[in-house]
């Protein structure tokens, strides 16, 4: 379900993120969401702004690890696995697939509530649940699907690739 992420060395204690980004607020541009290095705790704007500064930053200087620093979200990020990463019990990261686990987990309910994992079925009673099949098995045709999440998702019932 997940792999260890090597770069979280960089990760740094950061003060709280700044209410702009730091450098579209120098150039007088704007910006979508909020982001945070956890490296150097610069804020600066996501991949949706017309700037994307902090993508520019991690390849420019390396910082490879950053948060949002959105008030109502909560996640990190580590453009060094292209995934989103967690804090582990014994105090590691790790980068998930975060739509992965979380298509596993509505599976599941689907499932429990007496739902069916048919693809007729599927994209008429729960077209997010359609996609996420959708998604899966195309990631797993290519082999880019972890295989841990590979055979968690086979372990549902009526599955099929
Ligand atoms: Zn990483
Ligand atoms: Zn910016
Ligand atoms: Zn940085």
């Amino acid at each position: 379900m997940s792999r260890p992420c090597v770069h979280a060395d960089a990760i740094s204690p950061v003060p709280p993120p700044a209410s702009g980004c730091e450098t579209c607020l120098e150039i007088g541009d704007t910006w979508v969401h909020l982001r945070q290095c956890l490296t150097c705790g610069r804020t600066l704007c996501c991949d949706d702004s017309p700037n994307r500064h902090m993508s520019r930053h991690a390849r420019a200087d390396g910082h490879l690890i950053m948060r949002t620093a959105e008030p109502d979200e909560d996640w990190v990020f580590c453009f060094g696995d292209d995934a989103l990463v967690r804090e582990t019990a014994t105090g590691g990261w790790e980068a998930f697939d975060w739509y992965v686990e979380e298509g596993l987990e509505a599976a599941t309910a689907h499932l429990s509530a007496g739902g069916s994992l048919d693809d007729a079925a599927l994209a008429t009673a729960h077209e997010e649940l359609a996609q996420w099949v959708g998604h899966v098995r195309a990631k797993h045709a290519t082999g880019a699907l972890d295989a841990a999440d590979a055979s968690a998702i086979e372990a549902l019932p009526g599955w099929t690739w």
